[in-house]
């Protein structure tokens, strides 16, 4: 009875604040305006500022950790994130003693470029002297093309140079076993991903998961 009275409220509670514009982070269960949560459309989940840095440190302080994280497999990209992941680096997050600054998206970026063992650097800024490392999961596989978020050229992920790729700047990569190898070597390198010994496809742990089965249906193990 007296349980169920309170359910009652609390559905009263959770439709008013509705109402008032307010979502629920689905991690700290905290209501905030709505604009403070990002909620990913595939599986309904919400994250507040304060959880998702959290999840983000989590995995940032895991050396086999997945990088961007997840949530129902579904990748929490830095796009998603937007302005969550800038600012101040969160106590929590372990940090070298060398280290020389305090923005939390900057030491993601060092962070995922160190964890991905073929990264890709914009040809553009790399010929102006800028290093400006291209997170993985903003690569155009379709494409092999990969878009800089500081200078907006495009550099190819076959060759490594400025695209797109024209008769007098063509692709020196051209068979398409090498395509295909250079691909797979990527991919393979990505934060937190492996290959299936039964198969050789590239799986990926979801945080928290040391289990996955393969599409083969081999049992992969990922140590922690
Ligand atoms: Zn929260
Ligand atoms: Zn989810
Ligand atoms: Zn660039
Ligand atoms: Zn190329
Ligand atoms: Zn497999």
């Amino acid at each position: 009875m007296g349980f169920s009275i309170r359910r009652g409220v609390t559905n009263l509670i959770r439709r008013g604040q509705r109402l008032a514009g307010n979502a629920r982070c689905s991690v700290c269960m905290t209501y905030f305006k709505n604009a403070l949560v990002k909620t990913i459309p595939a599986c309904g989940h919400s994250y507040c500022k304060t959880c998702l840095q959290k999840t983000y440190t989590r995995a940032m302080n895991d050396p086999e950790g997945i990088l961007p994280p997840r949530c129902c497999g579904q990748e929490l990209t830095m796009a998603f994130a937007g302005d969550f992941l800038a600012g101040y680096i969160p106590k929590e997050l372990e940090m070298p003693d060398s280290y020389g600054h305090t923005d939390f998206r900057r030491r993601y970026l060092e962070i995922l470029a160190e964890r991905t063992s073929d990264p890709i650097y914009c040809a553009h800024c790399k010929s102006l002297g800028k290093q400006v490392f291209i997170p993985p999961e903003e690569i155009n596989e379709e494409e092999d093309s990969a878009v800089c978020s500081t200078c907006f050229q495009g550099t190819c992920t076959l060759c490594k140079r400025s695209n797109p790729h024209t008769t007098s700047n063509p692709c020196p990569v051209d068979s398409d076993e090498s395509k295909q190898e250079i691909r797979y070597q990527r991919l393979s390198g990505r934060a937190g991903w492996r290959s299936c010994e039964g198969c050789g496809m590239m799986v990926s742990r979801d945080v928290g998961c040391a289990h996955v089965v393969c599409r083969c249906g081999q049992d992969v193990w990922l140590a922690f």
